[in-house]
């Protein structure tokens, strides 16, 4: 076979690897993948059930139906108070995935670089690669990195550079990115002419008061930012593969195009789906937040009560970002060992970028019973070490 010289540069996804790996253990606990357990509202299936019924089951508009659109639009301008046009500026895509990757394709050129705010969500990097263009990474995971956001960011920058990623909050850190610091981003886009990739797949899952901002409510940005976003993490329909980006008519138009070539279109029922869940889902994601809220907090005081390692309060998502240097153990190899020694199935920091090194990333996804058991379990591996 003819293979592509791209795909030397592919990374292997170490989350999947520990994820395949732990199906080879009896009674693991699997804390590996972004998916949380709790199922998709009854609302929001019952709605893709009566459109299957109803012959739904065919190809779209590549920028998905209509209605889904309005939807997506009346969703954004409620939550950020920024407009879109249905017509123009919004894609629905097969999950967040489809839209970065289509957003990717359609900005970058090969040797163009990509600033990739890390530890980060590491598919960015390979969707980068695949434009044969290079991802330039910026730590910006705690005080101190925030503190020198926009330094940092200036070392980064080149004459390749054109566009800049962010992921707030933040898979696998727990992280947000305040007001202030997306005005630094935003001043540097401006000064370097770039496009912002605004990834917001978790912006529904925040504790404790904290309240979500995007880059697009700042003036100018709406103007370079592709918002992305979907329903996957916020009403627990992975599977569904339901996203979208909303940006300017100039890429979305392209964007468009190009989903003839790879996907088509979201199903049609799945569309349906996503109808009801944005216009009537919300209490059933605020649910699923708190039960996120809950065995999060659980889950960090569990973890800072074992001597060797240390859990800092995450702001968002059902990550939690674990300090683990104090045990001398590199994360792949505590990882491996975590799983082989006590079938607890966790990925290491390195999986997110080098300054991960030295931390593993704990998804919440399970109840607070097998959260328990999952810490009593870590504790007994770290006393033995
Ligand atoms: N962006 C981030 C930061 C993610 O963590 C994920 C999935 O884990 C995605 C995007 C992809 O989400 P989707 O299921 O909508 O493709």
């Amino acid at each position: 076979m003819h293979l592509s010289r791209m795909l030397e540069s592919i990374e292997p996804q170490l989350a999947r690897r520990l994820f395949d790996k732990a199906k080879q253990y009896d009674n693991v606990i699997d804390l590996t993948l972004g998916d949380p357990d709790f199922a998709t509202p009854h609302n929001v299936k019952d709605a893709a059930i009566a459109a299957m019924q109803a012959g739904r089951t065919k190809y779209t508009a590549n920028a998905g139906i209509l209605p889904l659109r309005q939807a997506i639009a009346k969703d954004v301008q409620t939550r950020l108070g920024v407009g879109y046009d249905p017509e123009k500026e919004i894609i629905c895509t097969i999950g967040a995935m489809g839209a970065l990757y289509l957003a990717t394709v359609c900005t970058l050129n090969p040797g163009d670089e990509m600033i990739v705010l890390a530890p980060h969500w590491p598919n960015y990097n390979n969707m980068v690669k695949m434009c044969h263009a290079v991802p330039v990474h910026v730590n910006v995971y705690g005080e101190e990195n925030l503190k020198n956001l926009a330094e940092n960011l200036e070392k980064a920058v080149s004459p390749r550079s054109k566009a800049l990623i962010l992921n707030t909050p933040c898979n696998p850190t727990g992280q947000i990115l305040e007001l202030a610091q997306l005005r630094i981003i935003a001043d540097f886009a401006k000064k370097y002419d770039l496009t912002i990739f605004s990834d917001e797949v978790y912006h529904t899952i925040l504790f404790d008061g904290r309240e979500h901002h995007s880059i697009i409510e700042i003036e100018g940005m709406k103007e370079r930012t592709i918002l992305i976003e979907s329903l996957s993490k916020r009403f627990s329909m992975t599977g569904w593969r339901v996203g979208f980006a909303c940006a300017p008519a100039s890429i979305i138009d392209y964007m468009v195009q190009l989903n003839e070539d790879v996907a088509a279109c979201v199903p049609e029922f799945c569309q349906y789906g996503a109808i009801e869940a944005l216009e009537n889902g919300a209490e059933s994601a605020k649910a699923m937040n708190e039960g996120f809220r809950k065995r999060c907090r659980f889950m960090t005081d569990a973890l800072n009560a074992i001597p060797g390692i240390r859990c800092a309060e995450s702001a968002g998502t059902f990550y939690l970002f674990v300090d683990i240097r104090d045990t001398g153990m590199n994360s792949m190899d505590f990882c491996y060992e975590l799983l082989d020694k006590a079938q607890v199935a966790v990925v290491p920091g390195n999986a997110f970028h080098e300054s991960g090194e030295g931390f593993i990333r704990i998804a919440c996804t399970v109840d607070i019973p097998v959260l328990e058991e999952a810490a009593d379990r870590i504790r007994n591996f770290i006393e033995k070490l």
